[in-house]
């Protein structure tokens, strides 16, 4: 089985703008959607359409859990979340300006967990993993959910004979390095704060791959390289015509966790993760891509042995 972990996840409030937004200036929306925010539940979405069974889990708040689970259900999104008594799911505001082709974001810090609301969190958790399933970790952590936290989980994850998969950034991802999980994608700003020294990317990466199996630096429209058993791939994605990049990771994390489970060589497995990003991009909203198109783009993907 597959679980992914959202510990503050969000419902994206997706404002659409025909016109160019200016400031001063009455901006009319002229549509509103909305979608599922935080990583891990991107990826669940990411593997659910690619046909990979899995449960996204974490914590909601429990004032608006109903509209929260019914953007889950709306995307075939299988979870089991934790609630948070008295609490909401943060909102985030996603300004499209249609003609610009640009996105602009802004985001809650979210509730606050309480040591209660982690125990009933790992409880659960732990009636349902168990050995050999793949675990993602991706996301911000919520106020209250401290490293040591993150330490215990992980430590927990890898005893039961896990594949812990981790998408975090800074001192959460320095502490799932220091541990050391089977998988991370650390983005081109994510990776320059692991590398303190400012080593060579690519030594610094094979260095780091001694205590970690699969490596996956993404930078964005250049592509990515993915280092396993000491052998570094290089991932270049076709040229599309981009209209929001929020969610690519996840996108990516998700149809490479697909690849992996499905037990794909790493060649295929990273070019269809390039290839569902790269239609990812093309949409506005932070999750969608159309798999039509990924069986294109994949005959567009290079992957080179670096
Ligand atoms: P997220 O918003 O999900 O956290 P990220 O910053 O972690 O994203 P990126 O490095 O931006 O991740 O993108 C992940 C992958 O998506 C890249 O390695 C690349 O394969 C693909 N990608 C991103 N942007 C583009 C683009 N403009 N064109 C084609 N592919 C892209
Ligand atoms: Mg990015
Ligand atoms: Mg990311």
């Amino acid at each position: 089985m597959i679980y992914t972990i959202t510990l503050n996840p969000a419902i994206d409030r997706l404002l659409y703008f025909d016109e160019k937004i200016e400031p001063k200036k009455t901006n009319r929306i002229t549509n509103v959607s909305y979608d599922i925010g935080g990583k891990g539940t991107h990826a669940s979405y990411t593997m659910t359409k690619l046909g990979v069974e899995n449960t996204a889990l974490g914590f909601m708040g429990s004032l608006n859990a109903e509209k929260f689970i019914r953007i889950l259900d709306s995307k075939g999104i299988c979870s089991s979340f934790t609630l948070i008594d008295g609490h909401s799911t943060r909102e985030s505001y996603v300004a499209v300006d249609i003609k610009q082709s640009s996105t602009t974001m802004m985001t809650e810090q979210g509730f606050t967990v309480s040591k209660k609301n982690i125990n009933q969190f790992m409880k659960q958790l732990k009636t349902s993993v168990e050995h050999g399933d793949i675990i993602l970790i991706a996301g911000s952590l919520p106020v209250g959910f401290c490293l040591d936290d993150l330490k215990e989980l992980i430590n927990w994850l890898k005893n039961k004979g896990c594949f812990v998969a981790c998408d975090l950034s800074g001192n959460a991802l320095k502490t799932a390095v220091q541990i050391g999980v089977d998988f991370i994608k650390p983005n081109e700003f994510e990776v320059k704060e692991l590398n303190e020294d400012n080593e060579d990317l690519v030594p610094f990466l094979k260095r780091l791959n001694h205590s970690i199996p699969y490596i996956v630096t993404s930078l964005g429209k250049n592509g990515s390289y993915c280092v396993h058993e000491n052998k570094v791939y290089r991932g270049l994605p076709p040229r599309v015509e981009a209209v929001n990049d929020t969610g690519a990771g996840d996108c990516f994390t998700g149809a490479f966790l697909s690849g992996l489970s499905n037990q794909y060589s790493l060649v295929e497995t990273l070019s269809l993760a390039t290839a569902c990003a790269a239609s990812k991009v093309k949409h506005s909203d932070s999750s969608t891509f159309d798999l039509k198109d990924v069986q294109n783009l994949k005959k567009q993907v290079q992957i080179t042995e670096y």
